[in-house]
């Protein structure tokens, strides 16, 4: 899988060479380049941005460096038609699904913007060679793209595989199955007064499955209702189902839904 990354701040990328994401580009199992957009500038002194047509405040990246960029690293691509992710918190929202989705592809372009953002037309103009998605981190607003960037290439790097040794650790992680992650505990078993749950020292698998299901629905119970609200819990066992009427819901229709009068 190809990424190539487009910033007025090439530098602010160097952390895609450390760790599990670091040893996956040395191991060939990812490419990635950082392009500075200043460098795809014919003026002496390599503009970026101007002020905006309609007036209000802040400058808006100019189209002429974007479009010589994205045309170049277009030409180069492995594939017919990459994808352009375009980071903006007016975007459509990063998510474990999306990443999942991401990581299916063979060459991911990302145009960090800066300033008020990227003119409108290089948007429109770059549909013609790529897939445009614009993304968001979250609800709030950063100065550029590039945090956003760090984010999404490790969310979508760690699902190529080969980049995280053992797969089984992509399985039971928060999000992947539209829950959260049950809590976990290392050595000592017992630290400051605070012992591990017994169940966890038991070597009882069928013991540990069943709890740690348990606190996956307790935890997104308590700190994110919202994912319970849209989970298809068709497929739930007795035993979730009860641990489910113990949160306050009831099973209907496939769907977990807050008792009335709790
Ligand atoms: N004026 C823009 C708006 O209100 O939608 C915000 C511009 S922001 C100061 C500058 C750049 O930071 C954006 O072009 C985008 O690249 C990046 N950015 C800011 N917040 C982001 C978020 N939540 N997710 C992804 N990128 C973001």
């Amino acid at each position: 899988m190809r990424f190539d990354v487009v910033s007025i701040f090439p530098e602010y990328l160097a952390p895609l060479e450390l760790s599990l994401i670091g040893k996956a580009r040395a191991d060939g199992l990812l490419e990635l380049a950082v392009h500075d957009l200043r460098s795809y500038t014919q003026d002496r002194h390599r503009t970026v941005d101007d002020t905006p047509y309609g007036g209000g405040a802040g400058m808006v990246m100019k189209p002429e460096p974007w479009a010589q960029a994205l045309e170049d690293i277009a030409a180069a691509s492995p594939v017919k038609r990459p994808v352009l992710i375009v980071p903006s918190p007016a975007g459509e929202v990063f998510t474990q699904k999306l990443a999942y989705e991401l990581a299916e592809e063979d060459h991911l372009v990302f145009a960090c913007g800066r300033y008020e953002g990227i003119d409108e037309r290089v948007l429109e103009w770059a549909a013609e060679h790529y897939t445009v998605r614009p993304v968001s981190l979250g609800d709030y607003v950063l100065n550029g793209g590039e945090v956003a960037v760090l984010a999404m290439v490790e969310a979508i790097g760690r699902l190529i595989p080969g980049v995280v040794g053992n797969p089984e650790s992509l399985v039971e992680e928060s999000h992947s199955d539209g829950l959260l992650e049950y809590p976990v505990y290392t050595k000592p078993s017992n630290w400051r007064d605070r012992a591990v749950p017994e169940v966890l020292l038991s070597g009882n698998h069928g013991k540990i499955a069943k709890f740690r299901r348990e606190h996956q629905l307790r935890r997104t119970a308590a700190r994110r209702p919202d994912l319970l609200d849209t989970l298809d819990v068709s497929n739930f066992s007795k035993t979730e189902r009860n641990v489910l009427w113990e949160l306050g819901y009831a099973v209907e229709q496939g769907r977990a839904v807050r008792r009335t009068g709790e």
